[in-house]
């Protein structure tokens, strides 16, 4: 140990060393026992020493920085600028109000988006990669952060390079090293030591932290962690960031600038008619009265936090956003290419129908219990007299990678859901999984991938080596040459009788019309391996082994049955007016037939392509196929690439699903890649907008219906702030050319507009959801932030708290001659109105009544609306009431009845919003 971490704490040859040394000397270095692995004993003393395999990164811009930043909105400036105009003409208090209102407003600013960056960043850190090592000789799945030096790690296609590893073996192993070294093509590996020169690029024989394997298998020993690997060393440099800008926040920032320029010479003009018949500290405070108050100062926190809840909303709900923007294209969605396995189904496989030697067998038992019967025409079958339905269970017995297990009485699958129905199917026939791998040891496999769609394995048989294939019924039978009968013997494929290539294909139809999955098995003795009949020692197998020649031993047909929360979520994705689209690497009759099952269609039918189909194909041909189809079958993950722009060619914005390294580029493509948390590869995962921690179709529902409902929050938030601006911009603009006093200074404008506009705004943004937003078809993600509608409506309650302002604060200085009252009550009577139109747009009402009528059970969550009312009305008591803010505001008390005199003016906004509503329905 003592040597060990000598060795490794040299950076100096560190360099160099690894990747010239043979592998024996890099096992002996870093002592570890290349079958063993590591002790436990030993990763814990290492784990104390070398530290955990995690980089250490700056934690971005310091705190006092981001908190300045906040002043670096134009919106922000201009206000200091008005504190300094104020300032300079010498009422220092005005000043120092507007000062300490926009440092309050930073200040909001900065807690609510440090908040919102701290619970975006922990998302990102819920989301661990996994790896696979060799542990007290035992294959352990662990997070990657828990590697040390020493340790054996297993790496097959879609896995994150998890640290440094020097490979110990590498097989058709191609790994993306384009972060660490540029080059984007995938680098074939091998084991060779190489000079001590040899740039970073070309170490072959070495895989870096970082990188994705995406093609073939490895096995490598860690060298380096941590900070300590080359892109830890790289990206100690680098600051962690997390960024909170969507397209909206992007067009919003855009128009407050145009609005800038336009509040500018609004308040220049003010200025310009005040100085013709007042003095200039009086047109002073016109303009600078007109540009707080046509500001929004409370909108750009308020958007920060509406984005950040919908986030954590959709995480509550099995959808964790890595990307922000995609907070809000989900909104947008108009159609979901889903998985089918897994993500639409159970993934809880059950063989019920075998197909051997002629023969169709009923399986009965549910799920990977081994208690169940293999029956023919209802009857028990004599497994003695049907030599071929043994080989077709041995084959899927032995060509499998997964193992079930009883745990607590049930029984699970520890790896794949398609191999435990093998497992399970044999094990009803009485066959024993351990005791048939130690007769027929297993020497060497191919693994599944979904591009080759077949797995093999090679064993030592007492009749000499055998080659076992499992795979798609199109990948094996085009392979196959003979067939095995009952009694175990192999009759041609290629003729007419109940064994002939046409009778299987006749039932892989009748199986695939019941929905069923189907495998197709075969096997091959080594002995017919053309290339290698002189190498029978031969204890390898390759792709070009098992291209011809195979001997076909049957068919097993196992259900998966559709998941109800996902038929559910189907029905409400196709009521949103959002498509769904099924694509699978199985076959098309068996997608079909489970679409169907799940009221999956367009216009009443289920058009469904395969990929053989969709690659003769040009690009127009596809784009039309593509909107019409509704299931593509035995689609290789490139052309899912394809089906994204041709879909997007149409217009469509496109969700996609994917969990293989070849789904990458299709997730990137569209508008929201969605990788599966728990089945999906690292490459997945690290390519995808979004992540589903549940694998299931109904959480992409919910995350379309969070997006909605985010969108519809951010714009009721807006059209609940602008009016407010606009009745006072109004308000300015026209007392002063009609010359009359000022209904209300800059210093109110400030409290209404930040302290009120953020007690009542802030609970728009947790406002419930409408029980309609999955009744509307998707929003057209070209459409205007104000569109004619909502421009209209922003415009009609401007015109209405105009009213409320001018009239108020005019008759009561007519009535009473004080002139601060009249401003107190003219500002009361606008938020007695403003409390009205936020009920109006609020979910709070429809929700009520819909709880009383019972269509909704949940309970109606008033606080945050009922919160920011009750904050509003005391913040008003305080600011006609407490005689400090008196002098600082220049208002004054209110009699009990005066009180109410504010309320029954702002009353009729009720009428007004109902009227505005009809017209721009607020949900
Ligand atoms: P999907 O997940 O969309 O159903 P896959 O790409 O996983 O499709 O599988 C495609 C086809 O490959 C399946 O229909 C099946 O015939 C075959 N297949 C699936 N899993 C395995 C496996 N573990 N071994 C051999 N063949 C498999
Ligand atoms: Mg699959």
């Amino acid at each position: 140990m003592v040597q060990l971490v000598s060795t490794i704490a040299q950076p100096e040859d560190k360099a160099t060393v690894w990747h010239s040394l043979e592998v024996e000397e890099v096992i002996a270095l870093v002592q570890t026992e290349s079958e063993q692995g590591l002790s436990s004993a030993v990763v814990k003393q290492r784990l104390a020493s070398f530290g955990r395999n995690e980089f250490t990164v700056k934690g971005g811009k310091p705190w006092w920085l981001k908190f300045l930043l906040q002043f670096n909105q134009p919106l922000l400036i201009i206000l200091l600028c008005a504190g300094l105009v104020k300032a300079l003409s010498g009422s220092l208090v005005n000043a120092g109000v507007i000062w300490g209102v926009t440092t309050t407003n930073a200040i909001i600013g900065f807690v609510q988006e440090s908040k919102a960056e701290g619970a975006i960043a922990a998302l990102a850190k819920a989301i661990t990669t996994e790896t696979t090592v060799i542990r007290d000789g035992q294959k352990l799945r662990i997070p990657s952060s828990e590697l040390v030096p020493g340790d054996i790690v297993l790496l097959t296609s879609g896995d994150k390079v998890p640290a440094d590893l020097r490979l110990l073996q590498a097989r058709n192993l191609q790994v993306d090293e384009s972060a660490l070294t540029g080059e984007s093509v995938a680098v074939e590996k091998n084991t060779k030591p190489l000079g001590e020169q040899t740039p970073l690029a070309e170490r072959k024989n070495m895989a870096y932290a970082g990188g994705f394997v995406t093609f073939g298998q490895g096995i490598g020993i860690v060298v380096e962690t941590g900070n300590n690997t080359e892109t830890g060393r790289i990206s100690q440099l680098m600051e962690q960031h997390t960024d909170l800008s969507t397209p909206l926040t992007r067009k919003f920032n855009k128009f407050s600038q145009n609005w800038l320029y336009m509040v500018l010479g609004l308040a220049t003009l003010t200025f310009a008619v005040g100085l013709s018949y007042r003095d200039w500290q009086e047109a002073i405070e016109a303009a600078v009265t007109l540009t707080v108050s046509a500001i929004p100062e409370g909108l750009p926190a308020v958007v920060t936090v509406t984005l950040a809840i919908g986030v954590s909303r959709m995480a509550r709900r099995n959808a964790i956003v890595r990307k922000m923007p995609a907070v809000e294209t989900l909104g947008s969605a108009t159609v979901i290419c889903s998985d089918k396995t897994g993500t639409l189904t159970e993934n809880q496989m059950t063989v019920q129908a075998i197909y051997a030697s002629g023969h169709q067998y009923r399986v009965s038992g549910v799920g990977y219990a081994p208690t169940g019967e293999i029956l023919e025409d209802d009857k028990p079958v004599n497994l003695n007299g049907a030599k071929g339905l043994q080989e077709c269970l041995i084959a899927g017995l032995l060509c499998n990678d997964s193992q079930i297990e009883n745990k607590n009485g049930l029984w699970v699958v520890i790896g794949d859901p398609t191999e435990g129905a093998l497992i399970a199917s044999a094990q009803k026939a009485g066959f024993s999984q351990a005791s048939l791998q130690q007769q027929m040891r297993r020497l060497d496999a191919i693994p599944f991938e979904s591009d080759y769609q077949y797995m093999a394995t090679l064993h030592a048989t007492p009749r000499g080596n055998t080659i076992y294939i499992k795979g798609s019924v199109e990948a094996i039978l085009k392979r196959c040459k003979l067939v095995l009968n009952t009694n175990g013997q192999t009759h041609p494929l290629d003729c007419v009788d109940t064994l002939s290539r046409a009778s299987i294909e006749r039932e892989v139809n009748i199986m695939a019309r019941q929905g069923l999955r189907v495998l197709a098995l075969a096997k091959k003795p080594v002995s017919e391996c053309a290339e290698r009949t002189l190498r029978e020692r031969l204890s390898t197998v390759d792709h070009p082994d098992i291209d011809d020649g195979l001997i076909f031993l049957g068919l097993q047909g196992m259900i998966d049955p559709p998941r109800e929360s996902a038929i559910k979520a189907v029905q409400a994705c196709q009521g949103a007016g959002i498509e769904v689209k099924m694509i699978t690497g199985d076959h098309a009759v068996t997608a079909q037939a489970i679409a169907r099952r799940m009221g999956i269609h367009k216009n009443g039918s289920i058009l469904a392509f395969t990929g053989a189909e969709l690659a003769q194909m040009d690009k127009a041909e596809l784009a039309q196929v593509a909107q019409e189809g509704v299931v593509f079958a035995r689609v290789a993950p490139e052309q899912k690439l394809r089906l994204v722009e041709a879909l997007q060619s149409k217009g469509e914005i496109v969700a996609m699903t994917g969990d293989g390294v070849n789904d990458a580029p299709a997730l990137k493509q569209a508008d929201i890649g969605i990788a599966m948390g728990g089945a999906g590869t690292e490459v997945a995962k690290e390519a995808a907008d979004m992540l589903l921690t549940d694998d299931n179709f109904a959480s992409i529902e919910a995350a379309v219906e969070e997006g909605r409902a985010v969108y519809k929050n951010l714009l009721k938030a807006i059209c609940f702030i602008l009016p407010v601006n606009g009745g006072e911009s109004m308000t300015i603009l026209l007392s002063t050319l009609l010359a009359r006093d000022l209904p209300i200074l800059s210093l109110q404008v400030l409290w209404l507009n930040m302290l009120n506009s953020i007690t009542m705004t802030v609970p728009l943004a947790f406002e419930p959801k409408a029980q309609t937003v999955m009744q509307q078809p998707p929003r057209n993600p070209n459409e205007p932030l104000l569109s004619r509608s909502r421009l209209g409506r922003i415009l009609a309650i401007s015109v209405f708290n105009w009213i409320v302002i001018f009239g108020v604060f005019e008759y009561i200085k007519a009535t009473t001659g004080d002139i601060a009252l009249a401003r107190t009550m003219s500002i009361n009577a606008l938020i007695a109105g403003r409390i009205f139109y936020l009920l109006s747009i609020s979910q709070l009402v429809p929700n009520l009544i819909a709880k009383m009528d019972g269509t909704i059970k949940e309970n109606v969550d008033i606080p945050a609306i009922g919160f920011g009312i009750v904050g509003a009305i005391i913040l008003q008591v305080i600011f006609a009431h407490v005689p400090l803010i008196n002098d600082v505001f220049s208002t004054a008390p209110l009699s009990f009845k005066q009180w109410l005199f504010c309320l029954a003016v702002g009353s009729p906004m009720i009428l007004w919003a109902a009227l505005v509503n009809r017209f721009d329905p607020p949900n």
